[in-house]
């Protein structure tokens, strides 16, 4: 027998149940209970998903209210002062609006406090919210859900494995607070300490399996981190319970050694990212271990090839018999729910796919075919299996030998301007006429009310394409009026046509589908959905020509182009795996490339490339890192460099972290770069100082995600402080990044304000 499990599951519900819930309690639409009530339903059924597919055992701990990191810091009673009273955690219960108040700062009940930060969860788009730790910190169990949901569980005649976030990884998302630095590691005692109690109370429950996450394995480990790793396991040795440890989202690389060597029942190996580690750990693993493989695709969509996965693994199973376990490579949580609901799509592509629903049978048919142990409904998944696969991989939806005959033929001069920047500059200053310190906005102006009526009213059919097209252009006459009677020199046309910034432009582009309720969970009750990114890529007709010659038509004044980068259309989406991210990040440049010439064409004589996920995108382990970002610098380039010398080329980018991928920045040779500036006090410009950074840009002069407004003076000290470390002549005066979240009362004065700094910049240099 091969055993099957899963490391996780989405909590969201098909119908995003849990955000209705969770965002109707915040409101107080709903009590409690009902929330409650919610989640034992979700997590019943998820449960029984599992069951009903056959896996061996189901997984519980993986749902949340908000974010499984924030359970194990509630678990661990790691809650900062001003959110909790002592006496509540010495009860030993967080309550819920506690956990609320962490995630975003307020719940029905409790004192309003500054949220807890959060981030990406590795390389994914989920965010967790990063613990704080603090010297000489406390640890003491102060929750109690998990094990009442395994009681749940076993109500419900389950077979429990318990998934955690690992006592490592908790660690290595945390950050240190507070006055003097120390090392995060002098907690981790304390740490394991509730940990085995937790294994404690767990074995007295009859759980048998602990699976611990630990993704850190995945990424360069300093050396005391390794040694930690392997003190705190034989630490947590005797416990109770056997411990799985999970590593996800690449491969061991160095740690394979010591995590091969853990004192633990069981390894689970990301064999979708690293199926190369597979054999060394075979060879090495100690006879009494268990092996999980993470064979089927965790962070994609696409049906798994369950001959060719069978085939592959053939030898894994004969080798290691009843040890070997399937599995998907990381939590499910990173896909939609359920395939079954997306009607719209056609028949021949949804045969394609596989969503998390979908992914337990593969993973459970998969360990049945290496086991020898093969059922009926296994025989049709596979038949069905495999006349999908052949059709993807033949179709001719997919294939265009036109995108990849045109990529062939580009040479080194075709992702290259034409001068160098100093030269280009001239001719821009020349042919735009901007004054010193131009001022300018990073593209997107309000989306009112008004504006999404109008989009969700052409979309159910009841407002015609004209009437639609008619609405959106008076928005845009609106926005360029504004700006020129605020005076700003490089204006924008707003954006008011795009739902997303992504999304438009993948609904008309070739080589981009979209479903209705391919929902993923991006953080808290927020979800998106990805586009699938599924053939090669092209551009039937120009997409944003017609509304930025409108635009310019309306004014003197510069009008820029606006469009979404190569990296970001590709960060942002489901990509396909039948061709490698750099493959399909140049199709999407050469489309792009169209646009850049078209709008040129039409009298556009700026246009901005926005590439806010850039640095996302970068490997987890950082000997990657270069061959990513050759690519991906490439990639813009080629959509860039089509125009002539007096065309001038803008990205933005909204973070602050430049230091380590500088020299990538200045090789995109943008003329202008807009960045996220205000909150560093601009001391993020001394990446670009000390690096000699070229070309032209403009630091965020205010920060548009608070609702104050921006004195002008204190722009103005920004830009002093701006021009200290960057030449005047290269200094563009703009917001930190688009204002489509702002309100149009908030926005007018604050640009109003920009301009006046900008004018005071002029007088005094
Ligand atoms: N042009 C986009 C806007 O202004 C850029 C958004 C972004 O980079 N996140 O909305
Ligand atoms: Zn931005």
């Amino acid at each position: 027998m091969t055993f099957s499990h899963i490391l996780g599951y989405p909590r969201i519900g098909a119908d995003r149940e849990l955000k209705r819930a969770t965002e109707a309690y915040w409101k107080g639409d709903a009590d409690r209970a009902s929330l409650e009530a919610t989640g034992r339903e979700l997590r019943k059924r998820h449960w029984q998903d599992q069951r009903e597919a056959g896996l061996d055992l189901v997984t519980v701990g993986d749902f949340a209210f908000y974010d499984q990191v924030l359970n194990v810091s509630l678990l661990l009673g790691a809650v900062p002062a001003r959110f909790a009273a002592k006496a509540e955690l010495e009860r030993g219960e967080v309550d819920l609006d506690t956990a609320f108040r962490m995630a975003r700062g307020r719940a029905p009940s409790g004192e309003p406090a500054a949220a807890c930060e959060m981030t990406k969860y590795f390389d994914t788009n989920y965010h967790y919210l990063v613990p704080e730790l603090h010297q000489g910190q406390d640890f003491r169990l102060a929750s109690t859900r998990l094990f009442d949901e395994v009681v749940e569980a076993q109500q419900q005649g389950h077979a429990v494995k318990v998934a955690l976030v690992g006592p490592l990884t908790w660690l290595w998302l945390g950050k240190e607070r507070g006055e003097s630095s120390f090392d995060r590691l002098a907690l981790l005692d304390g740490v394991l300490a509730v940990y085995a109690e937790v294994f404690a109370r767990l074995a007295k429950l009859g759980v048998e399996w602990v699976q611990l996450d630990e993704p850190a394995l995945a990424q360069d480990l300093p050396g005391d981190w390794k040694v930690a790793f392997e003190r705190a396991y034989h630490h947590l040795q005797g416990s109770g319970v056997k411990l799985l440890v999970a590593n996800y989202f690449g491969g061991l690389g160095d740690n394979l050694t010591l995590a091969v060597n853990l004192p633990v029942a069981g390894l689970h190996l990301d064999a979708v990212r690293a199926p190369q580690e597979v054999e060394t750990v075979v060879d090495r693993l100690l006879p009494h271990k268990v092996l999980s493989l993470g064979v089927i695709d965790g962070r994609n969509i696409w049906r798994a090839d369950l001959a060719a996965l069978r085939d592959q693994w053939t030898n894994a199973a004969s080798r290691l018999g009843e040890r070997l376990w399937i599995a998907p490579s990381c939590s499910l949580l990173h896909v939609p729910v359920d395939l079954e609901r997306e009607t719209e799509l056609d028949a021949e592509f949804r045969s394609w796919l596989a969503f998390a629903r979908q992914k337990l049978d593969e993973t459970v048919t998969l360990a049945r075919l290496l086991a020898g142990r093969v059922r009926p409904e296994d025989e049709a998944l596979l038949a069905a299996c495999v006349q999908a696969i052949a059709s993807r991989r033949e179709s001719p939806r997919i294939h265009r030998p036109e995108v990849g005959a045109r990529l062939a033929a580009l040479g080194e001069a075709d992702s290259q301007r034409p001068s160098p920047y100093l030269q280009r500059a001239e001719q821009q200053r020349r042919a735009l006429g901007l004054p010193l310190f131009p001022t300018t906005t990073i593209g997107s102006f309000p989306q009112t009310a008004e504006i999404r009526a109008a989009r969700r009213d052409h979309k159910a059919g009841r407002l015609s394409a004209d009437d639609y097209h008619t609405r959106m252009r008076e928005e845009i006459a609106q926005a360029v009026r504004l700006q020129e009677e605020l005076g700003l020199d490089m204006l924008v046309h707003g954006e008011a046509e795009r739902n997303d910034m992504v999304e438009y432009f993948g609904e008309q582009l070739d080589g981009y589908a979209f479903t209705r309720f391919g929902w993923v969970q991006s953080y808290g009750s927020r979800c998106v959905k990805p586009p699938i990114l599924f053939g090669d890529v092209s551009r039937p007709a120009p997409m944003t020509v017609e509304w930025s010659r409108y635009a310019q038509s309306l004014t003197g004044a510069p009008m820029m182009g606006m469009l979404t980068g190569p990296v970001t259309m590709l960060q942002w989406a489901f990509v396909r795996d039948d061709q490698p991210r750099a493959t399909t990040c140049r199709q999407i440049a050469l489309a792009l490339r169209d646009e850049v010439c078209d709008l040129e064409a039409a009298g556009i004589r700026a246009i901005q490339i926005d590439e806010p996920a850039l640095r996302e995108g970068l490997p987890l382990r950082k000997a990657e890192w270069q061959e990513y970002l050759d690519w991906a610098v490439e990639a813009f380039r080629l959509s860039a460099s089509c125009v002539a010398d007096a065309t001038q080329i803008h990205t933005h980018m909204c973070y602050s972290e430049f230091n380590d991928i500088i020299a990538s920045i200045a090789e995109l040779d943008a003329d202008v770069i807009t960045i996220e500036t205000s909150r560093s006090d601009m001391e993020l410009l001394d990446a670009f100082r000390d690096f000699d950074y070229p070309n032209e840009i403009g630091p965020g002069v205010y920060d548009i995600h608070s609702p104050n407004l921006p004195e002008v003076d204190w722009m103005v000290a920004l830009m002093e402080k701006a021009a200290e470390r960057i030449s005047l002549e290269r200094l563009w005066v703009n917001p930190d990044c688009g204002l489509k979240t702002r309100q149009w009362e908030e926005v007018t004065p604050a640009l109003a304000n920009m301009v006046q700094a900008a004018k005071e910049l002029r007088r005094r240099h």
